[in-house]
Order: structure tokens, then sequence, then C-alpha cells
């Protein structure tokens, strides 16, 4: 079966989802689709009186259906059954999130979705394996840790992989006994709806699960700010982590999780595989058209392979073809926003003046749509805009180096410490620039997740704190208390 269809034919309700029922409100922000330009729907945005609405709808749900106090395993197989019906309505949200996003249709189903719905069971079978210590004490006491879910958790996500990023913040959040209110991208909401939708579907009590569709300044600041949100899990840009870090501190002291921006080195020794290398950094910067937190953006490569990499990867990244993400045959995505486009256009100009060179790309293509040419940038230095900045787009430096000492340096950002990828051949020398690497996660001869959900996931530096995925997102939603008994 063919999974290219009518951009026109999904339907793009402009609601919030509380209490388990839609909320239909004024479409208030334009949505055009990346894919041709087109304006197709519009954003509501909730004022601080719907997300209190959300916020109290979930308050209500956690005490009627004692969710927090429940038996573990029946979190566990309601949890197991929302994911089965995610799977089983994937064609349906591949279609939601393809027109406004810039996800593929043709990797949506066996990828985005399936392992959204992996996740969520991996979290549910955590909630009755996951629990407090004992302690060791004196003999007539007894010290221990006891853990409780921390009550509404209010969840804010980005646009760039929406049902992912609902997962990763529903999923944990859920098990661990909370409810939630989420605040999804208003430039990609509609996919978390229907999940909000299919959870009420599959037995997880109305009100558990609270969608607000809106802005950042309006509804996101409300949800942060809100008195009984109990814990922020934020994923997004460092700017907007910072933003809710003064929000909150501004309006009562609550835990928070933020998974933000990335400007991430992938380190090619002069004993490396350098196909593998190409094969493996030329995906990760064209997957999604370069706009993952994750993406290796900046090459650095040892001077003696420079040109061999530099020739392997404009290779592979030459040739590529635009098209609409609702197209089967598609394997390119656009670039979200005309303005995103803009932001691209200008830092490149910039690095430009600043003593850049543009090997391939720097340009948009020509036609409908937001795209933009794979880009390769070399003769940057370490303050040249290209090397610095979050593009957020298919645009890789190459940097050189001469000695394993000076690419550890290269590769320290001033800002983000989010990922770093490593291709060598030498065990040692891979063990030594792991440790020497300021970065959440390193990955060695490859490059990106793989479906080990126990695997967490989390920056370092401004690339934010807490974890995303493993046994530590599920144990950020919960709180530990400390328990001394006199026997
Ligand atoms: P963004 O920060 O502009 O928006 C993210 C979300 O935050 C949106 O829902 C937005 O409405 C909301 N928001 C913005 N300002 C806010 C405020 N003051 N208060 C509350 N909410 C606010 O980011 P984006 O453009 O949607 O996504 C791209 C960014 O996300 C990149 O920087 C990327 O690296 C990052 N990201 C990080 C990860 C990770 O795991 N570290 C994953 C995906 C994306």
């Amino acid at each position: 079966m063919s999974l290219t269809f009518d951009p026109t034919q999904p339907e793009f309700r402009s609601a919030h989802y509380i209490g388990g029922s839609y909320v239909d409100d004024n479409p208030s922000i334009p949505m055009f689709r990346p894919s041709d330009g087109r304006e197709f729907a519009g954003c509501p945005i909730a004022g601080v009186d719907t997300v209190d609405r959300a916020v109290q709808a979930a308050k209500a749900a956690l005490k009627t259906s004692g969710w927090g106090g429940l038996r573990p395993r029946e979190r566990t197989d309601v949890l197991r059954r929302w994911a089965d019906l995610i799977d089983e309505n994937a064609l349906k949200l591949a279609q939601l999130e393809t027109v406004p996003s810039t996800r593929l249709i043709n990797q949506m189903i066996k990828g985005d979705i399936a392992v959204t719905a992996e996740q969520i069971r991996f979290f549910a079978e955590l909630a009755d394996k996951e629990g407090g210590d004992t302690a060791p004490t004196a003999e007539g006491q007894l010290g221990m840790t006891i853990t409780e879910p921390y009550g509404v958790v209010g969840a804010i996500t980005p646009w760039n992989f929406p049902i992912s990023m609902t997962g990763w913040k529903l999923g944990p959040a859920l098990a661990a006994g909370n409810a939630v209110v989420l605040k999804p991208s208003e430039m990609t909401p509609f996919t978390s709806l229907f999940m909000a939708e299919l959870a009420t579907q599959a037995g997880i009590p109305a009100g558990l699960i609270n969608v607000v569709l809106g802005d950042g300044p309006t509804t996101g600041n409300a949800l942060t700010g809100h008195e009984d949100i109990a814990k922020v899990s934020f994923t997004g840009s460092t700017r907007a982590g910072q933003a809710i870090m003064e929000n909150i501190a501004r309006n009562g002291m609550k835990p928070m999780t933020l998974e933000l921006g990335g400007k991430s080195p992938q380190i090619v020794f002069n004993d490396a595989d350098l196909t593998l290398a190409a094969d493996n950094i030329a995906r990760s910067i064209l997957f999604n058209a370069g706009q993952a937190c994750v993406a290796g953006s900046r090459v650095l490569v040892h001077e003696s392979v420079a040109d061999a990499l530099t020739e392997a990867l404009a290779t592979r990244m030459s040739g590529l073809v635009p098209g609409p993400a609702w197209n089967e045959a598609t394997n390119y995505s656009a670039i979200i926003s005309e303005k995103q486009i803009f932001r691209m256009d200008e830092m490149l100009q910039r690095a430009c003046t600043e003593g850049a060179e543009i090997l391939l790309g720097g340009e948009r293509f020509e036609g409908p749509g937001y795209f933009y040419k794979p880009t390769l940038v070399t003769g940057a230095g370490q303050d040249n805009t290209a090397v610095r900045e979050e593009i957020f787009g298919p645009v890789l430096t190459i940097q050189s180096f001469s000695d394993d000492e000076e690419a550890c340096e290269v590769a320290d950002h001033p800002v983000y410490g989010l990922c770093a990828g490593i291709y060598t051949r030498d065990l040692s020398r891979a063990l030594k620039t792991i440790r020497a690497v300021t970065a959440g996660t390193v990955w060695v001869n490859r490059y990106g997740r793989s479906r080990d959900h126990i695997l967490p996931t989390g920056g370092y530096k401004s690339s934010g704190f807490g974890k995303d995925l493993g046994k530590e997102a599920y144990k950020a939603n919960r709180q530990s208390k400390t328990v001394l008994i006199d026997l």
C-alpha cells in the first residue's frame, strides 16, 4: 500500500484536550506547510484561564483515579494498551504529523511511531521495578528511602520530533504516577492532541493527560509558573530554557529537567574508517535536514585525511531532491519555516564575512516550500558564527587538527555539550577521547541513538540538565523521601 496521501485530507482541529475532551478555541496562529508553504490551519493560544483549567483537571483526575497510589502493575497494563493503540493508529498519526512538520511519511510508521510505542512500553515496565532503598542503620532502627510521584508535571516540547517528544515526556511521567499538562510546539501540536485522545480510549483516566496549545510567552509561561505544577520537563532551545528557569525562580521553586540545544562535534582521527565516518556524518546532518538537537554539525578531522573526507562528504551531500513530506518517495526534509530559512542565510553570510568559505550549498532550493541545500563550510575558526551557533539546518562545518590534544580542545564548545562522535580504530585513543570531550553522550564509530531505550540522553553545560529516556527519566518523575524509624 502506498503511503502517499493528499495533505488536505487530515482534519486539524483548533482545540485543547482537557479532562478527556476536546475544547475548541480560536485558531490564532496561522500555520504553514513547510513542504509547500501553504497556509493550512491555525493554532489556538491557551491563556492563563485555560492553562489553569487543564491543571485543575489534572489534579482532580489524580485524586479521583488514585493513579499515583495504584498497584504499579495496573499503570503498566493501561500504558501498554495506550502503546498498542498508538501502533494501531500509526497511519493517522503519521499523516497528522507530516503535514505541519518536517518529518517524512516514509520514516514515520516504522520509525518515530513504532519507537514511541516501544518507549512507552519501556517506561510502563519500570513502574513496578524502580523503587526506594533500605539503609544500613543501627539494629533498633529502620532507615529507608521511599519514592513518590510529584503530582502534576508540566511538559513542553519542540517542533522537530513531535510524536517522539510527546512519548519522552508522557511515558515516564505517567508510569511514575503523575498527571501531565503538555504544551506541544505551536508549529506541530496535532499529534499530541490525538495521542491524548488515544490515551483516553486506552483507559488512562480522563484528565491525567491534558494538552494545551499555544506559544511560549503566553501558554508556556502560564504553565511553568503555575503554582500547582510540581515539576517542569522541557525540551527546546537553550534560550527558552533560560526564560523558563527565570520564570520558575520568580514564581516559586520547582525541579526541572531541561533538554536543550547542541552544536555537537564529530572527530575523525587519521586511523578512522573514512567510508564509515563519511556515511555516518552525512546521515546525521541530512536526517530531518539537520533539524535535530543531536545533529553532529561540526566535523573535526585530522589534517592528513581532511581532503579525502571532505570529498566523500561532498559526494554524499550532493544530488538530494526535495519533495513534499506526504510523498512516500521523498527522502529529504523541508526546513520548518520561511523565517528559519532567512535565519540560516543570515548566519551563513555572517560566517563568510568572518572568513569561512561555502564549499557546497549555502542557499535554498528553487520552487515551493522551505528547502535548503545541504551545505559544507570550510575555513571557519573557533569564533566563526558557523562553528559557534546552533544553525539547526543541513549545515556542516569542517575544521582540521594536527594531534589528539588539539582535536579535544577544538571539540569543546563554549556553550553546548550535548553529544559527540568519535571515529577511530584505536580503542585506547577512543577511551581517552571519551573522557576528554565535554558531552552528555558520546558515540564511537556510529552517530545517533539506537533503540536501546535503557540508555539515557541529556546534555552537559548549557545543553541542559537531567535526562530523558532510560531509568533516569523515570526516576526524575518521582521524588525521594527519607524515612528513619526508631523501632
Ligand atoms: P523553542 O525553544 O523555540 O521552543 C520549544 C518549546 O518551548 C515550544 O513549545 C515553545 O512554544 C516553548 N517555549 C518557547 N519559549 C517559552 C517560554 N518562555 N516559556 C515556556 N515555553 C516556551 O525550540 P524549537 O525551535 O521548538 O526546537 C528547536 C530547539 O530544541 C533546538 O535548540 C534543539 O536543539 C532543541 N531540542 C533539544 C532536544 C534535546 O533532547 N536536547 C531535542 C529536540 C530539540
